[in-house]
């Protein structure tokens, strides 16, 4: 078929938005989460890493598809410091800025497979850190909000999440507040240790929301998931022993 002569009106918007000069898709329109397919093609050796990981977390006992491909399906490498990459696709916490961790994929499939995500669903994670577990629910097509307490690392992690091509909702903020003016959450995702159930976060879960945190002080901590079946009743379970860093007040400039 013989293609039609271009408008050069349409042709100069082409060339614009080839180089980048202007943006096809708005912020808004920019999903959540891209296909990170894309991105992981750009990294094949990665990529084969990564797969192996997600098959080693199914042997491990993780059998949610969704939180299996996510895994499957980004670059780790890129959240941790360029020295530790040839440990970014073991099952291993890793050490990342400001003492902090980004936690076991292990643990981020967990946390992620207990939380039972469903696309669209608008889910508030408490402790971005290295932003790796904000990409997993990206991956899943939540809506991401999340809060570091951190401003190097919220800077860093939304730095590394956009390259990604990822746009969750990132606050610089202290995680005990939540986010009332985005409240309700359908889920709330707790990734760092608060001795209690943070009331305040409670409070901003939706009626049938639930809410995945390690509680408990610097011994350990019972994962615990919190189900909010009507406006004062609360359902508890636990879910295994687990060592987070503790979630702490305030924010550090
Ligand atoms: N989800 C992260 C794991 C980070 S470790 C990842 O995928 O890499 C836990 C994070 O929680 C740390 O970055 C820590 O600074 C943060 N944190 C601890 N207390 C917090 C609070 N009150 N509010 C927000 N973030 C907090």
């Amino acid at each position: 078929m013989r293609r039609g002569k271009q408008h050069p009106i349409a042709v100069l918007i082409i060339i614009l938005c080839c180089t980048g000069l202007i943006t096809c898709t708005s912020n808004n329109i920019k999903k959540q989460q891209k296909n990170s397919d894309i991105h992981m093609t750009d990294f094949p050796q990665q990529h084969d890493e990564a797969k192996k990981l997600a098959k080693t977390l199914k042997g491990k006992g993780i059998s949610d598809e969704r939180v299996l491909s996510a895994i499957a399906n980004i670059p780790r490498h890129s959240f941790i410091d360029e020295q530790l990459s040839a440990y970014a696709y073991l099952d291993r916490p890793l050490p990342i800025e400001s003492g902090q961790t980004i936690s076991q994929p292990f643990t981020v499939a967990y946390q992620t497979e207990l939380l039972q995500l469903k696309p669209g669903e608008k889910v508030l994670e408490i402790g971005t850190g290295s932003g790796y577990q904000a990409a997993v629910l990206c991956e899943m097509e939540a809506e991401v909000y999340s809060i570091e307490r951190y401003y190097n690392l919220y800077e860093r992690a939304k730095e590394t999440l956009n390259e990604l091509g990822y746009y969750p909702n990132l606050f610089f903020g202290d995680g005990f507040e939540g986010l009332p003016e985005h409240a309700p959450f359908d889920k709330i995702l707790i990734t760092a240790a608060p001795e209690k159930v943070p009331e305040k976060l409670l409070q901003q879960l939706r009626v049938g929301g639930w809410m995945v945190a390690p509680v408990g002080g610097k011994g350990g901590q019972k994962m615990t998931l919190i189900r909010r079946i009507s406006e004062n009743k609360f359902k508890k379970s636990e879910h295994g022993d687990f060592i987070f860093v503790p979630m702490q007040q305030g924010i550090v400039e």
